[in-house]
């Protein structure tokens, strides 16, 4: 026994041309005792194919004709030739006939040139929403195994590999990465002129503007250059602790003006106009100083807490065990606990001179208290002494914490630190055996960016859209002309 299902669409046109076609579904009876009771995966893929290849094709015919009438007197242009072109969309590729038209020999006497309508409707020979997908996939798991996912759920033809995946991602970046560009110009004049205006106005301040800024490694696919090289990573946003964390920011280029033009521009997002307090946070490392050094006044660097804790906490875990074991080296330093407590008390509230001068003596101590041989010493003494460095390097970032804490403003680079496992940690970080190169990295997180701001779909319509072309004026066909197309 079978199953019949028969599909039958029907399309028209304004030049009132039919299209008309069948699909036929066939589902034998011994399908339901496998437990396939109504359409699978592959009835869709097959009946979307189909259904697909008429619209398309219906729609390409009619565009070309539509654009075969000359805006300017209404006739239609001569043919130059007929190819064919391959439409991709997420239901299939079709192949549809591709003419090109001569400019009109009445209204452009003398020139000889032609054009393909369709190149207008589909530049990339794959839609948008094709472009866009398959761009979201490829910045969200590798290449690979985006392109089996697509071919999971749609008829995507098999030539469509994770080369396709990869080539449509970086493409996809490079137009995201072109629009931001271009808006940055856009951001760097208006802070420029808003700076003279902020000058007439002192004390006009507005909530503060916090960047949390962070790198990512990432392994270089360079064997030449340097192992590695760094993404940077940031979100942007205004208020404090408890607030939305604002929009993210990726890029490989770590000169200054590249990092201010892409602050500039996910700050102006957030609504900063030039004036108002910036306060970066970061945690130290020298690429992301170049930052607030390049950003307008007045604009703070700030040392992220955490980064100081964590440099003590190791300390006050070896000091605890001494302390606790009562063993040699106690003797030595009786007051170390409570002298590295008032280091961190110190560091917290912004006593900064005072807790440099404590550290310096504690180190001096543990220094000649090294001769006792102890290893815990030794270790003790050798974080005290990158603690010194670090904060002695870092002295013009670090404020007072407490006051900030208890204000509500944001102390730490947590929200970088998230942004950077959000956007590039699982697909960069963590799978050691991948390689990038810094335009192949750089150009996929403009896409994860876009994404995680929820804006890739609306920049990329933007780009995609195109300009209307020229339409005769009374283009709702009338008989006559219908007669000669
Ligand atoms: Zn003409």
């Amino acid at each position: 026994m079978a199953l019949e299902w028969t599909i039958t669409i029907v399309g028209r046109n304004e030049f009132g041309d039919t299209c008309r076609k069948e699909i036929r579904v066939d589902k034998s009876w011994e399908r339901l005792f496998d437990g396939d009771i109504g359409l699978s995966i592959d009835d869709g893929k097959t009946i979307m194919a189909a259904l697909q290849s008429a619209v398309v094709s219906h729609e390409a015919e009619t565009y070309s004709l539509f654009r075969r009438v000359c805006p300017d007197c209404h006739t239609l242009r001569s043919v130059k030739d007929y190819t064919t072109r391959k439409v991709r969309t997420v239901f299939g590729a079709v192949k549809v006939r591709n003419p090109r038209w001569m400019l009109c020999e009445k209204c452009y006497p003398g020139m000889v040139a032609a054009f393909a309508p369709l190149k207008e409707i589909c530049p990339d020979r794959a839609t948008p929403e094709l472009m866009e997908l398959t761009a979201r996939l490829g910045s969200m798991m590798p290449y690979r195994q985006a392109a089996k996912v697509l071919a999971e759920f749609l008829p995507i033809e098999p030539t469509e590999t994770h080369a396709t995946v990869r080539k449509r991602t970086i493409k996809i970046g490079e137009r995201l990465d072109d629009q931001i560009a271009s808006e940055e110009q856009h951001a760097r004049s208006q802070t420029d002129e808003r700076r003279q205006m902020e000058m007439q106005l002192p004390g006009d301040r507005r909530k503060e503007f916090v960047v949390s800024i962070d790198t990512a490694h990432v392994r270089s696919v360079d064997r030449n250059s340097a192992r590695n090289f760094e993404l940077v990573v940031a979100r942007c946003g205004r208020g404090g602790r408890g607030e939305p964390g604002g929009r993210y920011f990726t890029t490989g280029s770590t000169n200054q003006t590249a990092l201010r033009d892409r602050a500039l521009h996910a700050l102006q997002q957030e609504g900063y106009c030039g004036f108002g307090d910036v306060t970066v946070i970061s945690d130290g490392a020298e690429i992301l100083k170049r930052l607030p050094r390049a950003m307008p006044e007045p604009t703070a660097h700030i040392i992220d807490w955490f980064h100081i804790a964590m440099k003590i906490q190791p300390m006050q875990q070896i000091v605890n065990h001494i302390v606790r074991s009562q063993s040699s080296p106690f003797e030595a330093l009786p007051t170390i606990d409570r002298d590295i407590r008032a280091v961190k008390w110190r560091l917290w509230h912004g006593r900064i001179d005072r807790a440099i001068h404590d550290l310096e003596r504690i180190v001096a101590g543990l220094q000649q208290a090294q001769g006792e041989g102890e290893f815990s010493i030794a270790r003790l003494y050798s974080l005290g002494w990158q603690l010194l460095t670090y904060i002695r390097s870092n002295r013009g970032a670090l404020v007072n914490y407490g006051k900030r804490y208890r204000s509500g403003l944001r102390v730490a680079t947590t929200l970088a630190e998230s942004a950077v496992n959000s956007l590039v940690g699982k697909r960069m970080v963590k799978k050691q055996q991948m390689r990038w190169s810094i335009h192949g990295a750089h150009m996929l997180m403009q896409v994860r960016t876009a994404d995680l701001n929820g804006e890739l779909r609306d920049r990329l319509r933007a780009h995609f859209r195109q300009p209307e072309p020229n339409v005769p004026p009374l283009f709702k066909p009338k008989p006559p002309l219908l007669r000669a197309a």
